[in-house]
């Protein structure tokens, strides 16, 4: 069975019109009708599914979602397939899973929708998967098993216990409303012992797609190993969903144990997120991008020039060096050392305090990773990518990185098969 590799939405597009010389937009662009998600901007498929948070859609009684009230209705209105443009390429159908963002929520009491709000969202935005209402458990400590003095354990077994209540409550109003997504409930757990009464108790309910909660502090050894003792009371017929992965090394050993999907936005994210790997590649580890900050654009860089420990003038022409030596290298007309330097000038110049990546730095110039790549995106701007410079450049290169992730993760389910 392949692993599925579900895509959280956040709103994250590119625009095509952007320019990498001028670093301007055409005055003529649309968001809505111009920009570009990662399923449409990658020449080929780079994910299995799509996930949505409704937090993110609809915000939280405190605090607005990352939709705009126009987006919102028209998500509503159209149905999600039609807001992704889902259906508008070639290439597998893109499921579609619905939750509820449960960490924006995971410091209240309670979490702020009940089981009916959450299908609403799920049925009128016509998902295939809707995940019933959940309480993130914010911790993995097989000791509380049996330690009644547990300093976290009365608020964990609360937890837990007020998620599975969740879930009952969550499949019977999905029958009683006969909704068109499947539903899966959740399991919260902090040991392997917990996880497995949890999945018992969801299975008893009625659920054969469970969604495993909490595990993103999880190593990926501690990962399987609550895996493989759900494995003991898991029917042969029930699949596993692990939400939030933020480890995804070695995830292909996690199918045998009943994981049928997974969602993930740490190779989007480590692009523009990660110290040294953000550029990722095929059989070798990421490598890292060049930092070329945007003196205009960076909030840090701007505080120093403000309070007068840097000079504006000198930080926009050490900028303005960097990038034409990155384009004259590009070009065959300037050497590798001549590109490192002027980047390392510059960086030296914004931050003291940076570590040397000047090695890292050899490497992406001297491999020129972008020239080979098949994604769509790194052949037509080529070096730019390669740039940790704007988010023009960091999406696209996030999107990149989602491309070669989902090919690590099919060979290396093959190479295991
Ligand atoms: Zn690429």
């Amino acid at each position: 069975m392949r692993l599925q590799f579900f895509f959280p939405d956040s709103q994250d597009q590119i625009d095509p019109s952007f320019d990498f010389n001028t670093e301007e937009r055409s005055i003529y662009r649309i968001r809505q009708r111009d920009d570009r998600y990662a399923h449409e901007a990658l020449a080929a498929p780079a994910f299995d599914g799509f996930l949505v948070s409704k937090t993110i859609v609809d915000g939280l009684p405190n605090s607005a979602g990352k939709y705009t009230i126009a987006q919102r209705h028209r998500l509503y209105r159209v149905g999600i397939r039609d807001f992704f443009r889902l259906d508008r390429r070639d290439g597998p159908r893109l499921a579609t899973m619905g939750d509820c963002g449960a960490f924006s929520y995971v410091r209240d009491e309670y979490p702020p929708y009940g089981p009916d709000e959450v299908i609403d969202f799920y049925d009128e935005c016509g998902f295939d998967f809707g995940i019933s209402v959940d309480h993130v458990i914010l911790g993995y400590d097989p000791t509380a098993d049996d330690d009644r003095d547990h300093p976290q354990g009365a608020e964990w077994r609360s937890r837990q216990a007020l998620t599975l209540q969740l879930a009952a409550e969550f499949r019977a109003r999905c029958k009683a409303r006969k909704v068109s997504f499947r539903p899966l409930g959740v399991a919260q757990g902090w040991s392997p012992r917990s996880y497995t009464s949890a999945v018992k108790a969801l299975q008893a309910i009625g659920y054969r797609r469970i969604a495993l909660g909490g595990m993103v502090p999880l190593k990926t050894g501690e990962i399987k190993t609550c895996l493989s003792a759900v494995d003991q009371v898991r029917r042969a017929d029930t699949r596993l969903h692990l939400l939030g992965v933020t480890r995804c090394d070695h995830l292909e050993q996690f199918a045998s144990l009943g994981v049928a999907s997974f969602d993930s936005t740490s190779p989007f994210r480590q692009s523009f997120k990660d110290d040294t790997d953000n550029y990722y590649a095929l059989n070798r580890d990421p490598y890292t991008a060049l930092r070329v900050p945007q003196v205009d654009g960076n909030p840090k860089l701007r505080a120093r020039i403000k309070a007068g420990h840097i000079s504006q003038d000198k930080a926009l022409r050490l900028e303005r060096d960097a990038m034409n030596m990155l384009r004259r290298y590009e070009n065959g007309r300037a050497s590798v050392d001549e590109a490192v330097d002027s980047v390392l000038t510059y960086e030296r110049f914004c931050d003291e305090t940076r570590k040397d990546r000047s090695e890292a730095y050899r490497e992406i110039l001297t491999d020129r990773p972008w020239r080979s790549c098949q994604c769509g995106i790194c052949g037509p701007i080529g070096i730019d990518i390669a740039m940790f410079r704007g988010s023009e450049r960091n999406k696209r290169r996030g999107f990149h990185n989602l491309y070669v992730f989902h090919q690590q993760l099919r060979q290396a389910q093959e190479s295991a098969a």
